[in-house]
């Protein structure tokens, strides 16, 4: 037998979530999609050439390595590296054409020297913190920053961005502030000189709950996989989820009552009792913390976690579902039948949010993609 446990992707889910964000920004505002961390852990493979597919016009990804990948994945379109380029990188940035975002001088000055070595200027955008406290340049720093950056004849400013701290607290007015001063600060970076292709500062939960007048660039991540949560998704977010986690039954075992199942024995049978084995554990991101407590579903039915839950292995409780057999599909995360266990269940179950739970999902998990025809791999032509 081998090993069933694998991530669907469902890339029409991922096609729908896209339009519904082209639909909600209408056409003078572009989409850039935020594939970092492998697509939130769907697979930047499948991920990134269906949104082109679909018609994305810009990418955003983490770190330098990662826009190198889309690059040999066929990406032709804009790649805005959100983390910026650590030193040793520049030339990686120059030779892919890769747009980074500069939140510090020592990094735009090598940058700018990379770019006179190849010949090049390197476009960039430039980060503005107006509330989130982690980067960008601050109101106060603004006129230093733009004196310098002003100075480098190698780089050349094409958008600003800033990153929200709180949109997903409707009720939150930190927001509103945020906005208005990301305005301000543009309207002075483009008053010292620059001609700005680009203003952002939405991430999917602004771009479904605010006003984005003045923006013409939309940062989405979540919503692209149907991972939004709280008052913004229920209310205004017709997302479909593009990931479902599926294994199946390896084992059943009959035990007696009293005895004692998995590491630690910390399920004690109350009852003569029925145990699943499922080839999944914390090693495929199956969180420990799911011990006793996490649930799967196998024929549209629920089954509860049994003990501890193991590197490799799951054990779960089907006693009271007597038509299991061994192969039967069990479903880890999305719908099966007239039940689903969603992301947002799970996370809230763990402590955490749909996106850790999606990048979670290790490496040794296959992702397989379903859907929209996929094409891998494909170079666009030209
Ligand atoms: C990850 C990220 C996003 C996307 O956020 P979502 O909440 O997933 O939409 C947007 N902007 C920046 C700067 C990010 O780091």
């Amino acid at each position: 037998m081998i090993r069933s446990t694998h991530a669907e992707i469902d890339l029409t889910a991922l096609r729908h979530n896209f339009m519904q964000v082209r639909k909600r920004v209408g056409q003078s505002c572009q989409v850039m999609a935020v594939v970092k961390a492998d697509a939130y852990g769907h697979g930047v493979a499948g991920v990134a050439p269906a949104l082109a597919a679909a018609g994305v016009d810009q990418y955003a990804v983490a770190m330098v390595s990662e826009g190198v990948e889309l690059r040999s994945l066929g990406i032709r379109q804009p790649i805005v590296i959100l983390g910026g380029a650590f030193a040793g990188e520049e030339l990686q940035v120059v030779s892919h054409d890769l747009h980074p975002v500069i939140f510090e001088l020592e990094g735009a000055r090598r940058l700018d020297h990379a770019g006179k070595q190849a010949g090049k200027v390197v476009e960039f955008h430039l980060k503005l913190d107006t509330g989130m406290g982690r980067l960008g340049f601050t109101a106060e720093h603004l006129d230093e920053a733009l004196s310098t950056l002003g100075s480098l004849r190698n780089l050349r400013m094409i958008g600003v961005l800033s990153h929200l701290a709180v949109a997903d607290e409707p009720q939150q007015t930190l927001t509103e502030t945020q906005i208005s001063l990301f305005h301000q600060l543009a309207a002075k970076v483009e008053a010292a000189g620059n001609r700005l292709h680009f203003r952002h500062i939405a991430n999917s939960a602004a771009i479904y709950s605010r006003d984005l007048a003045g923006c013409n660039l939309v940062r989405p991540g979540i919503a692209l996989y149907g991972g939004l949560t709280g008052e913004t998704a229920t209310d205004r977010v017709d997302q479909r989820s593009v990931m479902r986690l599926v294994s199946s039954v390896a084992q059943l075992k009959e035990v007696a009552a009293g005895s004692g199942i998995s590491y630690g024995h910390r399920f004690i049978a109350q009852r003569p009792s029925r145990i699943a084995a499922v080839p999944v554990g914390y090693a495929d991101g199956y969180n420990r913390l799911l011990s006793n407590c996490g649930e799967m579903l196998i024929g549209g039915r629920r089954a509860r976690v049994a003990g501890t839950v193991c590197m490799d292995w799951t054990l779960v409780d089907v006693t009271d579902l007597p038509n299991v057999k061994v192969g039967d599909q069990v479903t880890l995360l999305g719908q099966d039948g007239e039940d689903a266990i969603t992301a947002e269940e799970w996370a809230d179950k763990v402590g955490s949010i749909t996106y850790e739970l999606f990048c979670n999902i290790s490496k040794r998990v296959p992702r397989v993609y379903v859907g929209e025809r996929r094409v891998v791999g494909a170079k666009s032509p030209g």
